[in-house]
This record gives C-alpha cells, sequence and structure tokens, in this order.
C-alpha cells in the first residue's frame, strides 16, 4: 500500500468523531502533501523548523498541530503557522503563548499534556499536579484550553497503553466537571500507530498516527 491507500484504509476505519492527526516528523512535503490529497485534514509537526520547512508546499490545505515540546524562544514562530498547540505543559508557556498569540491577534486552542506515566525525562503535567495548574490558569484572552493530550510510556504491547490512557480519560472528566469558565473540554488526543485502537476504546476523540500513514521512520 502506498501513502494514499494507507489513509483512506484509516479514515474508513476510525469511527465518526475521531479526528485524525497525521504525525508528520521528518516526512518530507511531497509525502504530506499525498496525505492531505487522500483526505488528512490535519497535520501534527514536533519542531517549527520542520513545520516551516514543509509549510509552503501544504499551507492552508490542511490545519496544523503541534505535537512536540514547545520551547519558549520558538513560540513567536509557532504561533504563526499552527492552529492548536496540543502541549502546554507549563503555566511560564501558557503565559508567554497568550502574549504572543495576542501580538499576532490569534486565538490559538490548546490541549494540556498530561505525563501520564509520571516519567520524569518526559514533558507534560503529572496527573497529580493537574486540578492545580487548571485552577491557576488565569483567564487568557487570547489562548483557550480545549481538552488533554498524552503519550504514555512506551509499551511492548498495545495493552499497556491502556491504563494510562484510562488514567488520562478520568483527568479529562474530572476537568470537566470543574466547569470552569476558560476551559471547554472537548478534544482527548492519544493514541498513536501502535495504540489508537486502544485510546479509541478508552475515549480518545483524536488520534495521532504517523508510521501507520507514512511507514517505518528510517
Ligand atoms: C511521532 C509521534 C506520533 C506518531 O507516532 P507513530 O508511532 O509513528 O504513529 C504521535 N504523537 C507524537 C507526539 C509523536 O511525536
Amino acid at each position: 500500500m502506498n501513502i494514499s491507500d494507507r489513509v483512506k484504509a484509516l479514515l474508513e476505519e476510525l469511527p465518526p468523531g475521531v479526528e485524525l492527526v497525521a504525525a508528520a516528523k521528518t516526512r518530507p512535503a511531497t509525502e504530506i502533501l499525498e496525505a492531505v490529497d487522500a483526505g488528512v485534514k490535519i497535520i501534527g509537526q514536533n519542531y517549527v523548523n520542520e513545520a516551516e520547512a514543509v509549510w509552503p508546499a501544504v499551507g492552508s490545505r490542511a490545519r496544523w498541530h503541534f505535537i512536540g515540546h514547545l520551547q519558549r524562544n520558538k513560540v513567536k514562530r509557532a504561533v504563526k503557522l499552527f492552529d492548536m498547540v496540543e502541549t502546554l505543559d507549563s503555566l511560564e508557556l501558557a503565559s508567554i503563548l497568550d502574549l504572543e498569540c495576542g501580538k499576532a491577534g490569534k486565538i490559538m486552542p490548546v490541549l494540556i499534556e498530561v505525563n501520564s506515566g509520571e516519567e520524569k525525562q518526559k514533558a507534560g503535567v503529572m496527573p497529580n499536579d493537574l486540578i492545580d495548574f487548571v485552577k491557576q490558569l488565569p483567564d487568557y484572552k487570547h489562548i483557550q484550553v480545549k481538552g488533554l493530550m498524552t503519550m504514555g510510556p512506551l509499551a511492548n504491547e498495545a495493552e499497556g497503553y491502556r491504563p494510562y490512557f484510562r488514567l488520562t480519560r478520568k483527568l479529562f472528566e474530572s476537568v470537566k466537571g470543574l466547569n470552569l469558565p476558560c476551559i471547554k473540554m472537548q478534544y482527548l488526543s492519544m493514541g498513536m500507530t501502535d495504540s489508537y485502537k486502544i485510546a479509541i476504546e478508552e475515549g480518545a476523540n483524536m488520534v495521532r498516527i504517523g508510521s501507520r500513514i507514512f511507514g517505518p521512520r528510517s
């Protein structure tokens, strides 16, 4: 199968209401365009530099989600390109994002990244800190919290992801239950090539899939 066939098969397989983000790190613009032509509507990028390199060829034919770790000094450039930041992981980043979105006259939807496996080397808000985190988040005018995102620790088999996805779903419901005026819980982004089926079973309505679309990364 080529990229186009894989996208079409995947889109047929995903239940209604589940949004596909094509995780396109390291992929050239030609491959991204092939995915877009086959029906991909959202491109996920981990690095601002990489996104800038392929953006001119694809541009507004897709929406762009930032799914990597966003460094402070890249925020200004990220704000120009991206339609959603899935990886808000600190109050400091929230404040810088709000500032830069204000300057750009933009309102940025964001997801809070949860470090569901409590892994030291990974970014994301720790599960036990999430409620305090959202309560401390000021009512910013230029960013809009719309849900949660998680990766989960790398597992040998798909089932290994389930506890972390289940925990993140529980946190999603807890935050929703707070009914904070500045937060509109709408998206739960979890699941990748190896784990998206489990993620959907556990309530994901946004999956980020790379290798299943583009083939293995070299
Ligand atoms: C690479 C990546 C994915 C997709 O991973 P695959 O296993 O290739 O599907 C999803 N989310 C993030 C944050 C990624 O960096």
